[in-house]
């Protein structure tokens, strides 16, 4: 059985709380690995070690720094086989979904090796007679993320590359359910070239959380989860006087005109609905028709698509998606759908039978397909976080644009039409973070920032983009003057730049 341990100093080491967890294989339904659960004590090891290491790597020109992500892209490309593989296998998704996992985190990784310019300061020359005032971007010190079993390659990469590019040294607490993409990660950088302790990854679960939100060397947290996790760590975190973002759950609409280009439409909820069986924070789980006879013409083209999906193994090249995470996964799932029939809404295509020939004890679940599912029902409130989507009709375009304002999560949306006006509007006025116009996961580039509202998101800044900078950094403003000639007496009025 693999054993995971911790990274830190720059090498593995055992757990020694005592207490471990099962890595599954979803797939199959086996245990693949143990991981060390981190005991306090363990967690406060790591940030010892990262205080340590972390002012020799502020003081390392971001030139330099740089340099050591631009040698880490080249490590995970030459192993990027292995790495898809190893995340496929702990999480469940396929392999080529879990290629494109490691790639939207490499590309947060390209903009951090714009660090040189992206840690430039301000400055006023002459801002009153003999005044210059600068800013500068100093890195926090020791920093933390925690983050969830969908993206383990991605989301961990979102958080440590903007840090380190900093000059921070970082802390990640990484999902217990798979790990192993993680890890890897480390020891690549290290490989790249950095320091022993600026990234120090400590497996865990509660207690290892806990330890870091009220650790008082850890300066920042970023946490990727659930909602009510979420909000657990944002109000924690901050009472500790700790800079904090949070990003949480989703329920993700997807609006159909009239107009719309149909089979478009439909590839397109396909592809961001029951991709990665629905366990993406972007994937679309409502699609929100407008009209009763674009509801009907959307309906009868998607049916026979969910009906037909293909659900494999993580390692079936041809499966449109593969497993869920865990077999608690799959029952909280068919829960939900369990619940819609009891609420009322019509079950069009039922996956809760599904069951995978030779892998009978992996953790499958076919896709599902509700209609008239009503703003009042739990299956509409709620993240069902599986391969189930709900069709809500609106009658018409207010009605479409209000459900995505007024539901509580607003993480991603999107609108398929052909009229700008239309879709102009709608990004214009709908309460959601990330909006796609005929672009069904919105996911912005990482040069722009990623971040939902409302209950999706808590914390001013988002993650990666200019804003990671913003939130790795501290700015220090500086008010200059030389004097020459003249010296004047004490001054007892607030300075102005006269
Ligand atoms: P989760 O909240 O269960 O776990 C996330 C992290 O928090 C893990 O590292 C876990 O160990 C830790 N954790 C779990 N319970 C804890 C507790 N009681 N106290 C302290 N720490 C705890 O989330 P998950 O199941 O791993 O991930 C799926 C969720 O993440 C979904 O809700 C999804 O929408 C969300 N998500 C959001 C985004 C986003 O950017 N908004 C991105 C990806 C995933």
């Amino acid at each position: 059985m693999r054993e995971i341990g911790h990274f830190i100093g720059g090498k593995h080491v055992p757990g020694t709380s005592g207490r471990a967890g099962d890595v599954m294989k979803p797939m199959t339904g086996e245990v693949q690995a143990r991981v060390a659960l981190a005991s306090r004590s363990e967690v406060r090891q790591a940030v010892e070690n990262a205080r340590a290491a972390q002012p020799g790597w502020a003081a390392t020109n971001p030139q330099r720094r740089a340099r050591v992500m631009m040698r880490f892209l080249d490590l995970v490309h030459a192993e990027y086989d292995a790495l898809a593989e190893l995340l496929a296998l702990e999480h469940g998704k396929t392999i080529p979904d879990a290629r494109g996992d490691i790639q939207r985190g490499l590309e947060v990784v390209e903009f951090a090796i714009g660090i040189p310019h992206l840690m430039k300061g301000e400055f006023t020359d002459g801002a009153g007679p003999g005044i210059d005032v600068y800013s500068m971007r100093q890195p926090l010190g020791v920093v933390a993320g925690i983050t969830p079993f969908n993206f383990p390659a991605m989301i961990p990469m979102w958080k440590f590359a903007p840090a380190i590019a900093c000059g921070n040294a970082f802390i990640l607490k990484p999902s217990e359910r798979d790990p192993g993409v993680p890890m890897r990660l480390a020891e690549l950088l290290v490989e790249a070239g950095l320091p022993a302790g600026i990234l120090n990854v400590v497996n865990g679960d509660k207690e290892a959380v806990d330890a870091l939100l009220d650790d008082p060397d850890i300066r920042a947290i970023g946490f990727v989860g659930s909602t009510p996790i979420a909000e657990y760590i944002y109000a924690r975190g901050a009472a500790a006087g700790k800079r904090v973002q949070c990003f949480g759950g989703a329920k993700n609409h997807m609006i159909v005109m009239p107009d719309a280009d149909m089979e478009q439409a439909v590839d397109a909820l396909i592809g961001a609905g029951y991709g990665s069986a629905g366990e993406r924070c972007m994937a679309v789980s409502v699609a929100v028709p407008v009209g009763e006879a674009t509801a009907d013409r959307l309906l009868e083209k998607l049916v026979p698509r969910v009906e037909g999906l293909k659900i494999g193994p993580s390692t079936d090249p041809e499966a449109d998606f593969g497993p869920l995470v865990t077999r608690e996964a799959v029952e909280r799932v068919r829960g939900y759908v369990d619940l819609g029939v009891e609420e009322g809404a019509d079950l069009l295509v039922d996956g809760r039978g599904f069951s995978m020939q030779g892998y009978e004890n992996g953790f499958y679940m076919g896709g599902c397909l509700f209609d008239r599912v009503r703003p009042d029902m739990r299956i509409y409130k709620e993240e069902i976080f599986g391969p189930v989507l709900s069709v809500v009709r609106a009658r018409d375009y207010e009605e479409a644009l209000r459900l995505p304002s007024e539901h509580e999560y607003g993480n991603g949306v999107a609108i398929f039409t052909r009229d700008g006006d239309a879709a102009r509007d709608f990004a214009a006025k709908v309460n959601v973070g990330m909006v796609g116009i005929n672009v069904p996961i919105p996911v912005p580039i990482s040069y722009y920032t990623f971040g939902g509202w409302k209950r999706s998101g808590f914390g001013d800044l988002n993650q990666h983009g200019p804003d990671s900078i913003r939130f790795y950094t501290k700015t220090k403003t500086v008010t200059s003057r030389w004097p020459s000639g003249v010296k004047e007496g004490a001054e007892f009025v607030i300075p102005t730049m006269r």
